[in-house]
């Protein structure tokens, strides 16, 4: 059977294994992760896939996990990105209640 590389879901380091369904690197790990999700109250299949999508918007968890060491391009451009869909929906707010206004006072007709 062949070697594969694959990082850990809870640190991030890659680990050599022979097996494509194992997650996790090690006891400390494990621990952690079932730890984690435990308090989060959920099943081991539902806590890896959580991690997924946290990890997708750089909220894991593991605060040493390296998609969250704050100098990580990567993480900053999602960051931003964040941001300026925030103002963009902020200013779409503001102008959605101009022209309420606008209408209410009859000063435009949709
Ligand atoms: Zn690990």
């Amino acid at each position: 059977m062949s070697e594969i590389t694959k990082p850990c879901v809870w640190c991030g380091r890659l680990m050599a294994t022979q097996r494509s369904s194992k997650k996790l690197c090690s006891a400390q790990c494990h621990n952690k992760y079932h730890y984690w999700r435990a308090k989060e109250q959920l099943t081991n299949k539902g806590g890896f896939g959580v991690l997924k999508e946290l990890l997708s918007k750089f909220r894991h968890p593991n605060k040493n996990h390296p998609s969250n060491d704050p100098s990580n391009p990567e993480r900053l451009a999602y960051e931003i990105e964040c941001l300026a869909w925030r103002s963009a929906t902020a200013e779409l707010k503001a102008l959605t209640a101009v022209i309420e206004g606008l209408k209410q006072q009859g000063h435009i007709e949709v």
